[in-house]
């Protein structure tokens, strides 16, 4: 039965929740993304650049143009017990200070890392530059290893991302440097006060070590978080099952999506994973109560 509704209810809506453009470490700007969200079918789309919320003036124009829903959203590098955690916020006010001002550090430390991978590189006889890192940045607010990648493919070292990644920059590899991330108890309550909704990113991801288990979960539950996202390419079936049934257990809402980051990033298709419509409308429902609790008015969704 509960599949049956499920169905019926889903009928032809698609709804991706986490998505990054040049702002962070996309290769397409806001608008194209949300040009390539519509031509791939989506009827919703998140725009979730990393740290910053930069990218979504010129993604707003483009939904309102191009006839999407635009989810404003970003994703916070959160650390919880000295483990990595990527934290997806929905519709917070981007200029609620303490929000500004914990994003800031995150950039800030992005940036102050940046001279220290470039070192270790340079150490392994790499003729690499800060200038080759900003001419491929471009205009990004967030930069970050995958820009040192694209410098590194300009340079012809290696020819892709992925090869950047496994040769040089992933923890473990000579180039690696760790960099600040905001605590994540702390990020729940900051987004909550600026009247948005805070889900897990990839929870049980690529990275061994930094799975929160499910008591960790429950006490974020506890502490304000609305959602974890399941259906992930970094999830496998068993993973997605596990984690859906914990989701279940702590009333926490289910989502699914691409993380989509243009050609810097395979299999990671616009659409190849998409969120139930009833989830999409709970986590809609809870960044009102948000908003309300905030003593903010519901935020409005970017409709074409
Ligand atoms: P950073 O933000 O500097 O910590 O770099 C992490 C980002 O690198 C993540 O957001 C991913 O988008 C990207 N990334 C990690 N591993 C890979 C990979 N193997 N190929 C492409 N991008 C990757
Ligand atoms: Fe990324
Ligand atoms: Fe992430
Ligand atoms: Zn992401």
């Amino acid at each position: 039965m509960r599949a049956a509704l499920t169905t019926a209810y889903a009928f032809g809506v698609r709804i991706d929740l986490h998505t990054h453009s040049r702002a962070s470490d996309g290769t397409e700007s806001p608008g194209e993304l949300v040009r390539a969200a519509a031509a791939a079918g989506l009827d919703v789309v998140a725009l979730t650049d990393h740290d910053t919320a930069e990218g979504w003036p010129e993604a707003e124009r483009a939904a309102r143009e191009i006839g999407i829903e635009l989810v404003r959203g970003m994703e916070i590098s959160a650390r919880h017990d000295g483990h990595g955690v990527h934290l997806l916020a929905y519709l917070p006010d981007p200029t609620y200070p303490p929000l500004l001002a914990a994003l800031q550090l995150v950039l800030d430390g992005r940036t102050a890392r940046l001279p220290a991978m470039l070192e270790r590189l340079r150490g392994l006889g790499i003729a690499i530059e800060h200038e080759d890192v900003r001419r491929v940045a471009g205009d990004a607010v967030a930069t970050g290893r995958p820009h040192v990648a694209d410098a590194l493919i300009g340079l012809g070292v290696v020819v892709d991302r992925k090869e950047a990644f496994s040769r040089y920059l992933n923890p473990g590899r000579p180039a690696y440097a760790k960099r600040y991330a905001a605590p994540l108890e702390e990020m729940l309550g900051v987004v909550a006060e600026a009247g948005g909704v805070t889900v897990i990113a990839h929870p049980w991801g690529r990275h061994g070590l930094d799975r929160p288990d499910e008591a960790t979960l429950a006490e974020l539950a506890a502490n304000g978080l609305t959602g974890i996202e399941v259906d992930h390419q970094d999830h496998d079936a068993a993973t997605r099952d596990r984690l859906r049934a914990i989701a279940r257990n702590l009333g926490l809402v289910v989502t699914g999506s691409s993380d989509y980051h243009g050609t810097g990033k395979v299999d990671h298709e616009l659409g190849c994973n998409t969120t139930a419509p009833e989830e999409y409308h709970r986590l809609l429902a809870r960044a009102a109560e948000a908003a309300l609790a905030a003593g903010r008015g519901v935020p409005v969704l970017t409709a074409g």
